[in-house]
């Protein structure tokens, strides 16, 4: 043979995802918390690591059991060990769920626009994807009755929804968790963000054994580098993704700092509500200056007005090294809460390029 064997006939036209990673002053594009661990957090993952590198011989706890139990905790809500599920990062726990839920001859369903790795994911686990839409201010009023109509096996509702920013209410879930003949995935990523008195799907797990939520520590956790995602479900949920997880698929490393992390959950949870705070004056500020932006429970905010030029407006922040996204509905642009000094040089930029 003289050439690399081709890839799967369904990959072909696929491009590998990637938000771009550009050296940038000010990167606002992808959604992580901006303050990076206090040296008493980096002292406490340090110690964690040099705790279990004697063991490194060993293969990790294949079941994560100590892990989990942390996670019920932090969680909170009664949920005990066995509801919880950990993984390297929510799109490992997606994949997962997609791998004994979905696969050939299956389908998953998502609303769109929202987070593009489900479709992804879908894909790549020979899931045919449904793509479902969304009311004209990007909520979920119509997806039970596309879920009734369409009948697929699993749906991903990620709420708060990104690109998009919009919770959904308890009514919507339940509605559509009633609806579906399969799996209901809410995708709570970005759950730590909302803003007061908005519920977290978690309330509507007893008696709904179809439903699973997952969460992350990447975003208001501050640790995306750490890789862990984790769900919340019916126990029967978790026993079936036992049937396709790896074998030791996340490290000794990655549990001890995760806990480690757990440990001190103060401190980060402390920046989320500064973030929260930053957000909402972001929004006011947009607002205030004559931009459309969608409310936001999330640590982003999507705001447009600017049909047909959101890649032109994109790349003239980009040129003066403010990096934002550019992957919402035409006409929007979604950015990132950072700290008071790049959303000074977000909004200082904005009102360069925009004229404001
Ligand atoms: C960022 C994000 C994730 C997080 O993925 P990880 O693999 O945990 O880093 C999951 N879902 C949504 C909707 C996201 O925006």
């Amino acid at each position: 043979m003289t050439a690399v064997p081709s890839v799967r006939d369904d990959l072909k036209a696929l491009s590998p995802y990637g938000a771009p990673q550009l050296d940038v002053a000010v990167q606002l594009n992808t959604n992580e918390n901006p303050y990076a661990p206090s040296p008493r957090l980096q002292a406490a993952v340090a110690e964690a690591v040099k705790n279990v590198a004697g063991t490194l011989n060993r293969y990790p706890d294949r079941d994560a059991v100590d892990l989990r139990k942390d996670l019920a905790e932090y969680l909170g809500h009664g949920l005990p060990a066995e509801r919880l599920w950990a993984a390297n990062g929510s799109n490992e726990i997606i994949q997962q769920l997609l791998q004994a839920f979905g696969g050939p001859g299956r389908t998953a369903m998502g609303f769109e626009p929202s987070y593009s790795m489900h479709p992804l994911i879908s894909q790549v686990t020979c899931t045919r994807w449904v793509e479902g839409s969304r009311d004209a201010g990007y909520g979920l009023s119509t997806a039970a009755g596309q879920v009734r109509a369409r009948r697929p096996d699993v749906v991903f509702v990620t709420s708060p929804n990104n690109p998009t920013g919009t919770a959904e209410t308890l009514e919507v879930i339940e509605e559509i968790c009633d609806s579906a003949p399969g799996l209901v995935v809410v995708d709570e990523a970005y759950a730590e963000f909302m803003r007061d008195g908005v519920p977290s799907a978690l309330t509507l797990l007893p008696g709904r054994p179809n439903l699973v939520v997952t969460r992350t520590m990447s975003k208001a956790f501050a640790a995306a580098g750490t890789r862990l995602g984790y769900l919340a479900a019916d126990p029967a949920v978790v026993e079936s993704l036992l049937l396709v997880r790896l074998p030791y698929h996340l490290s000794t490393v990655t549990q001890a700092v995760a806990r480690a992390a757990l440990a001190c959950k103060d401190e980060p949870l402390a920046t989320v509500q500064a973030l929260r705070d930053e957000r909402d004056q972001l929004v006011d500020w947009l607002r205030g200056h004559g931009l459309t932006v969608a409310d936001s429970d999330a640590n982003f905010v999507m705001f447009g007005g600017f049909a047909g030029r959101d890649a032109d407006v994109w790349q003239a922040m980009l040129d003066r090294n403010v990096l934002i996204r550019n992957n919402g509905p035409d006409g929007w642009l979604r950015v990132t809460v950072g700290t008071p000094e790049e959303m000074e040089a977000f909004r200082n930029v904005l009102t360069e390029v925009l004229g404001l």
